[in-house]
């Protein structure tokens, strides 16, 4: 299929090749940060697959969890781009929105539900996981 993507300002762009292995909106305390409070919609490449395009994203892990995800943010205009999960070794997970196209997004699973808000909305038809499935 390829997908293409980048940040707000245009400085960092990425490009998938393969398919995304998996589709899903995270609704994890730590996503609200980043989203502004929504559930976070990711998909997940195989990291063989997908390559920046143009520049390099500056990244972040808290230093006080045992087991942080690495998150990838572009240096100028701040768009979270994506993360780096040692749950999920060989794989990048992208967040839909810096996707040129958002509109392919079909979601398979809520994961993390355990920080559901109130005014989360988890479509009819797809499971949901108190944390990973
Ligand atoms: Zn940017
Ligand atoms: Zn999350």
């Amino acid at each position: 299929m390829g997908m293409e993507g980048g940040c707000y300002c245009g400085d960092i762009r990425y490009a998938a090749d393969a398919e995304p292995a998996f589709q899903g909106q995270c609704h994890c305390r730590e996503c609200q940060y980043i989203t502004g409070g929504h559930p976070n919609l990711i998909m997940v490449f195989p990291e063989d697959g997908f390559r920046f395009t143009k520049g390099e994203p500056q990244t972040f892990a808290r230093s006080d969890l045992e087991q942080p995800v690495t998150r990838l943010f572009c240096g100028n205009c701040g768009t979270a781009i994506g993360t780096r999960s040692p749950f999920r070794p060989g794989s990048i997970v992208v967040k839909v929105g810096t996707l040129d196209n958002p509109s392919v997004f079909t979601p398979q699973a809520a994961i993390f539900t355990v920080d559901l808000q109130p005014f989360h909305h988890i479509p009819d038809g797809i499971p949901s996981f108190e944390r990973r499935p």
